[in-house]
C-alpha cells in the first residue's frame, strides 16, 4: 500500500500565521504557506526520546494486576477536564455551533504556547485538540493532531494524540503508519484515559486487519472486563461487539448489542458505529438490534392504536343509551321532580300558609265528594297538643265548608277552631280524609304528568345534542380504525 494521508512518513503541520495545512519534511527546514505564503522553521522530526519510553514502559515493573486496579480505580470518577473546555461540550461532546469558538482558541492558545508553554496553556490546547479533531477534514485533522505532537511537552499528552493519528491511519488502512504512530507510545500506562487511547487505536489496527482475538484482547469479551474511559468506552465496545460476531459468539453480540440500543438509542449508536467508517462493524448484531426496536416500535404504535379504537367505541356506546334505560331515566327524574316540587308546594300552601293547595280548584273539586252539603273553601284548623308537659305532637285537620255558611262564620270568631281541638263530633263529617297527607299525595298526582313533560323536554335536547356529538365520535372511530388497519 502506498503512501496515505496518516503515513508516518510525510510531516504535515499547521501553518502559525493562517491556520493551513503545510507540507513539510521529516528532516525540517524552512517551509511556505501554499495559502499565505508565511515562511515558517521547523527542527528535525525527533522521536527518540518517547521511543525509549515507550520500551521502558513496555517493561515496567508494575504487575498487569497492579495496573488495572489503578485503572479500574480512575473509572469511577469522572474525567478531569477544564471548566473552560468543559463550558464548550455538550454530553461530552463539540456541538457543531461552537467549533468556529473552539478554533479560534486553538489558534490563540498555540501563541501563547510560542511564549510560554506552562502546563495550563498546554492542557488546554491538548483538549481543544482532541474535541476538534473529529470536525476537521481529513488533511487539517492530520495537521491539527501532528502539530499539537510536536509542541506539547507533556508525554502523556503526546501519547493520547499518536494514539489518535495510529487510529486514523489504521481507519485508512495505512497499517504501517498506524504502527509508526503508535510506536512511541506506552503500550502500558497507568493513566486511564492514555490507557484507553492505546486500546482503541491498537483495537482499531487489529480489527482492520481482521485479527478479531487481538481485538478481544485489548478489549475482552464481556463490557466490565476492561476498564475504559467514558468518553471513548461506547466506540471500543462497538469494535469489541464486532470482533465478538467474528469469533463464532453471534449470541453474545446481539444480546449486548440490544442492550446498547436500549440504553442509547438506534441514532446514536448508529452514530459511533460511523465513526469508525470506512470500517463496516456489527452489521448482524446490529441489524438484529434495529429489527427489534423497529418491531418494538410498531408493537407500541399497534398497542396505542388498538386502545385508541377501543376508547371511541365505549364513548360512543355511552353516546347511544338503550330505549330501557331512557325510559327509567325519564321515570326516576320524574318522580324525583314531583317529590321535590309536591312537598314544597304542599308544605307552604296548605301547611304555613293555610290554603287550598291549588287556590280553590281543590277543594271545588274535592269537596262534594265528602258529603252532600259540603261545600269550597277548606277550612283549615292546626294546634299543638303538650302532653305531660314536654311531648309535644301538633295537629292539623282540614274541613270543608258546609252549604249553608256557618262553618265560615264559625271560622272568623276562632269557634271552628275550638270546636276542631275538643273533636266536636258534628265537624266529622265535614272533615277531608287524610288530612295533609291527601293533600299531598293529591298534588303530587296533579304535578307528575307536567313534571313528566319537562324531564322529557330535557331529554329530549340532552338526546339532539348527542346525536350531533354521536356523528363527529363515529367520524373519529373511522379514522381510529383506518390507523389500527395500517398495522394489519
Ligand atoms: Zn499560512
Amino acid at each position: 500500500m502506498g503512501q496515505t494521508l496518516y503515513s508516518h512518513a510525510l510531516r504535515i503541520l499547521t501553518c502559525a500565521q493562517c491556520g493551513a495545512p503545510l507540507d513539510a519534511s521529516a528532516e525540517g527546514g524552512r517551509f511556505t504557506c501554499a495559502y499565505c505564503s508565511a515562511v515558517s522553521s521547523f527542527a528535525r522530526r525527533d522521536e527518540s526520546a518517547d521511543l525509549s519510553a515507550a520500551s521502558a514502559g513496555r517493561a515496567a515493573d508494575v504487575s498487569e494486576q497492579e495496573r488495572y486496579a489503578r485503572l479500574r480505580q480512575q473509572d469511577r470518577q469522572p474525567a478531569a477536564i477544564p471548566d473552560a473546555i468543559a463550558a464548550l461540550l455538550v454530553d461530552g461532546h463539540l456541538p457543531e455551533d461552537r467549533v468556529a469558538n473552539a478554533e479560534a482558541q486553538w489558534r490563540d492558545v498555540r501563541s501563547q504556547i510560542a511564549i510560554t508553554p506552562s502546563f495550563p496553556v498546554c492542557e488546554r490546547f491538548f483538549h481543544l485538540t482532541v474535541i476538534l479533531a473529529p470536525h476537521f477534514d481529513e488533511r487539517r485533522r492530520r495537521a491539527a493532531l501532528e502539530t499539537a505532537v510536536e509542541l506539547l511537552p507533556d508525554a502523556g499528552h503526546r501519547h493520547v494524540l499518536r494514539c489518535m493519528l495510529a487510529r486514523e491511519a489504521a481507519r485508512a488502512r495505512d497499517f504501517t503508519a498506524a504502527e509508526a504512530w503508535l510506536a512511541p507510545a506506552n503500550p502500558r500506562p497507568t493513566d486511564l484515559e492514555q490507557d484507553t487511547a492505546y486500546r482503541l487505536a491498537a483495537a482499531t489496527l487489529a480489527s482492520a486487519r481482521g485479527d478479531y482475538p487481538k481485538v478481544v484482547e485489548l478489549l475482552g469479551f464481556g463490557r466490565d472486563d476492561v476498564p475504559l474511559e467514558n468518553r471513548t468506552e461506547v466506540a471500543c465496545w462497538i469494535l469489541r461487539i464486532d470482533a465478538l460476531e467474528h469469533l463464532g459468539r453471534e449470541a453474545d453480540a446481539i444480546a449486548e448489542m440490544n442492550d446498547l440500543v436500549k440504553q442509547w438509542g438506534v441514532d446514536r449508536i448508529r452514530h459511533t458505529i460511523g465513526l469508525h467508517a470506512p470500517l463496516t462493524l456489527c452489521e448482524r448484531s446490529f441489524g438484529d438490534a434495529v429489527g427489534r426496536a423497529a418491531a418494538k416500535q410498531q408493537a407500541n404504535a399497534r398497542g396505542s392504536a388498538e386502545a385508541e379504537v377501543r376508547a371511541i367505541e365505549v364513548k360512543l356506546e355511552q353516546l347511544s343509551p338503550s330505549y330501557g334505560r331512557l325510559f327509567s331515566q325519564l321515570m326516576i327524574g320524574t318522580a324525583i321532580l314531583t317529590f321535590l316540587f309536591g312537598s314544597v308546594w304542599t308544605c307552604v300552601l296548605t301547611g304555613m300558609i293555610e290554603t287550598d293547595p291549588l287556590f280553590g280548584m281543590h277543594a271545588r273539586v274535592l269537596c262534594p265528594r265528602i258529603c252532600d252539603d259540603c261545600v269550597p273553601p277548606y277550612l283549615i284548623e292546626s294546634w299543638s297538643t303538650t302532653t305531660n308537659g314536654n311531648n309535644t305532637s301538633s295537629s292539623t285537620n282540614i274541613y270543608c265548608s258546609d252549604a249553608a255558611g256557618r262553618m265560615v262564620g264559625m271560622e272568623a270568631n276562632n269557634q271552628l277552631w275550638l270546636d276542631a281541638v275538643n273533636g266536636a263530633p258534628w265537624l266529622d263529617r265535614y272533615e277531608v280524609p287524610g288530612g295533609m297527607w291527601t293533600m299531598w299525595f293529591t298534588i303530587m298526582a296533579t304535578f307528575a304528568p307536567f313534571m313528566l313533560v319537562i324531564v322529557f323536554a330535557l331529554k329530549l335536547r340532552g338526546a339532539l345534542a348527542r346525536r350531533e356529538q354521536r356523528a363527529r365520535v363515529a367520524l373519529d372511530l373511522e379514522a381510529a380504525r383506518a390507523n389500527r388497519a395500517r398495522f394489519g
